[in-house]
């Protein structure tokens, strides 16, 4: 099978990695005083899920704010795996920069560039529509889409996740070859556990923020996804979304998901939950690029540009907008408290 020529095209030395690509800068990259890297897991194919953690590593972990980042969910939305790769890429390129390795002091951002290998390396391979896992799910022995209708096998990932999993069937299918098929049970696939594997209760990680990148329409969008009810601290997310905006050029759609369109088993609406005993966390979903720039394959030239874009927005959190997020959900819990004291 050819290569989507996508993956041909190199511009200033960027270029949209395959799997391959990216395995090999994972066995490039050196453990360091900031950089850790690990496998949390395997696709149904058996290809590895990397995580990346930058950090001051010198510094004891307790003391500092994690931040997840997690792209390639949605396989043809090759963008979203190029923009946290940057963000890798620019923290190992500047460790010289004592500003910027001062932030690694306060926080841990952990990577997760490529959830989903298997469908990426289909959309590699040229079924560039290919949006779900890589699984028979209905079992006739052929894994299999139609391009046209997105009718095919696999699960997506992005319905599969545990909180309110498949409480209707609202822009989340019971269809085993529907192109938001969620699957037999919530958590049910490897590409969904690896992330459940280091944000759940037992795996002791508490994460501030949880950014979940997807292409494309230019949205920045935030819990609730499977309720139209405004999520406890409406007005911080509209707050934050409103200075992402403005950090961003062209125009985005902002608000919650269920705005666009309801559905549910969501990374956002589960890292937004207290799933299972978890600390939930504040977080967006980016819908990267828009028609104009390409939809899902934007040309190369496109990939610095939304890529240092986003860098000023994952800027912006790790200087003000942490702060301002610990301060509102800090007055949160002290009106709750205080509520508590006249009750
Ligand atoms: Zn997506």
């Amino acid at each position: 099978m050819n290569i989507f020529d996508v993956f041909s095209e190199e511009v200033d030395g960027y270029y949209y990695h395959t799997y391959d690509s990216v395995q090999e800068l994972m066995s490039i990259y050196d453990e360091s005083k900031y950089v850790q890297k690990s496998e949390i897991g395997y696709s149904n194919e058996g290809r590895n899920i990397y995580l990346v953690k930058l950090s001051d590593f010198s510094v004891p972990s307790e003391n500092k704010k994690k931040i997840l980042l997690v792209g390639g969910t949605h396989a043809r939305e090759i963008m979203s795996v190029e923009v946290p790769l940057y963000f890798i890429e620019y923290f190992i390129c500047h460790s010289g920069d004592e500003d910027l390795m001062q932030l690694l002091k306060e926080y841990e951002i952990w990577v997760v560039p490529m959830l989903n290998p298997d469908g990426h390396v289909r959309v590699e391979n040229g079924e560039i529509f290919w949006r779900k896992n890589v699984k028979d799910t209905n079992g006739d022995g052929v894994i299999w889409q139609d391009q046209d209708t997105e009718q095919g096998d696999g699960v997506d990932l992005n319905r599969n996740f545990g909180y309110q999993w498949g409480i209707d069937d609202v822009g989340s299918s019971p269809d085993s070859m529907d192109s938001c098929y969620r699957g037999v049970a919530a958590f049910s696939e490897p590409e969904t556990q690896a992330i459940q594997s280091i944000t759940s209760r037992e795996s002791g990680n508490e994460f501030l923020l949880v950014l979940s990148y997807h292409s494309y329409g230019n949205f920045i969008l935030y819990p609730w996804s499977y309720t139209i009810d405004l999520i406890d601290n409406f007005f911080l997310y509209n707050s934050l979304s409103m200075t992402f905006d403005n950090i961003l050029t062209g125009s985005y759609f902002k608000g919650s998901i269920s705005l666009m369109h309801l559905q549910n088993g969501v990374l956002v609406d589960y890292s937004a939950s207290n799933y299972d005993g978890k600390s939930p966390s504040i977080s967006f979903t980016f819908e990267l690029n828009n028609e104009a720039e390409g939809g899902f394959s934007p040309s190369v030239e496109y990939i610095p540009q939304t890529a240092e874009e986003h860098f000023g927005v994952l800027m912006y959190l790790l200087n003000d907008g942490s702060d301002k997020i610990l301060q509102n959900l800090g007055t949160q819990a002290s009106a709750t408290d205080k509520n508590l004291m006249i009750s």
